[in-house]
C-alpha cells in the first residue's frame, strides 16, 4: 500500500534541485520510482555483495585496460596474474584488430564524456570507445557479463537510447550515421570467444527517445515537487521486482516472514496461470 504524506521523509537536499541524469538513473527510475528515492535521493543503497563487488572490480579493470591500450600505455601491471582478463583482452583484439589499430582518418576516444540538457535536467554519457569518421560515428561498449542479451532488449535499454541520443545532440552527425556496438568480452568459459551486437539508429528513434526523455523528466519533476512536500515517490505493484528488492522491508513495512509468504503466493499464481 502507498504511504501518503510521510512526515518522516527528509527535506529535499540541494543536489536534488537539478539532477545530473545518466542511463543508470533513468533505468532505476523506470524500474521503480520508490527505489530511485531510496537509492538516489536518500542515498540508502546498501554496499554491493562480495560477488557483485568482484564482478564490478573485474569490469572496471577491463575498462581501464582497454583505455590504457588505446593510449598505448604499458599493460603489464593490469594483466599480471590475470589470466582470464588477458584471455578476454587478446580474444577481443583478435576478433576486431581495428579496436586497437585506428584506421587512417578515424578519431578514437576512450572513456569519452558528453553532456547535454533536456527537460530541466542535465544528462551525461560516457562512451567506452567512440570512433569518429567523417560520415559516421560508432559508439562501443564493453560488457563483462558472459551472456549476450536479446537485441530487442538491448535496443530498449536506456544505455543504448541515451548514448545514441546524446551523440546526435552534441555533434553534427545525423541519427542514421550513428551506431552502437556492444562487445561481450567475458565468455562462459576460457574457450569462449567475444561476441558483438551492433544496433543502428534513426531519425524516428531520435524523435521517439526525445519524447520519452521529456515524459520521464516531466514526471520526475512532478514527483520531486511532491517529495519536497513530504510525499514519497510511487511504488510499483508487488511482484518479482519487489521480492528481489533490498528495500523491501523499508518500503512495504513488512517483515521477512511476509516476504516469504509473498514468494509462496507468487509461486501459486504462476502455477495456476500455467
Ligand atoms: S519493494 Fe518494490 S516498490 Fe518498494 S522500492 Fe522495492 S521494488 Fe520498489
Amino acid at each position: 500500500m502507498e504511504k501518503k504524506n510521510d512526515s518522516s521523509l527528509p527535506h529535499l537536499p540541494q543536489y536534488c534541485v537539478m539532477l545530473r541524469l545518466s542511463q543508470g538513473l533513468l533505468s532505476l527510475l523506470e524500474s521503480c520510482p520508490r527505489k530511485f528515492q531510496y537509492s538516489i535521493l536518500e542515498q540508502l543503497a546498501p554496499p554491493p555483495t562480495e560477488t557483485l563487488q568482484n564482478s564490478l572490480d573485474w569490469g572496471n579493470r577491463f575498462h581501464l585496460l582497454m583505455q590504457q591500450a588505446q593510449l598505448q600505455l604499458p599493460l603489464g601491471a593490469l594483466l599480471n596474474g590475470q589470466a582470464a582478463m588477458r584471455q578476454a583482452f587478446e580474444a577481443l583484439h583478435q576478433a576486431n584488430p581495428q579496436l586497437l589499430a585506428p584506421s587512417p582518418g578515424a578519431q578514437y576516444d576512450s572513456e569519452h564524456l558528453r553532456s547535454f540538457s533536456l527537460g530541466g535536467h542535465s544528462f551525461s554519457v560516457i562512451y567506452d570507445l567512440l570512433i569518429r569518421e567523417a560520415e559516421q560515428a560508432q559508439i562501443l561498449d564493453w560488457k563483462t557479463y558472459p551472456k549476450p542479451i536479446q537485441a530487442q532488449t538491448l535496443a530498449q535499454d536506456w544505455q543504448t537510447k541515451l548514448y545514441c541520443f546524446g551523440l546526435v545532440e552534441t555533434s553534427n552527425y545525423k541519427p542514421e550515421q550513428v551506431s552502437m556496438t556492444y562487445w561481450f568480452v567475458r565468455g562462459k568459459d576460457s574457450n569462449s570467444q567475444p561476441e558483438s551486437l551492433q544496433l543502428t539508429y534513426s531519425q524516428q528513434k531520435h524523435k521517439q527517445i526525445r519524447q520519452e526523455i521529456i515524459e520521464q523528466t516531466t514526471q520526475l519533476n512532478q514527483w520531486m515537487e511532491q517529495y519536497k512536500q513530504g510525499k514519497a515517490l510511487p511504488q510499483v505493484p508487488l511482484g518479482q521486482t519487489c521480492d528481489r528488492c533490498n528495500f523491501f522491508n523499508r518500503c512495504r513495512g513488512q517483515n521477512e516472514q511476509t516476504r516469504e509468504q509473498f514468494a509462496v503466493d507468487l509461486e501459486a499464481i504462476v502455477e495456476v496461470s500455467l
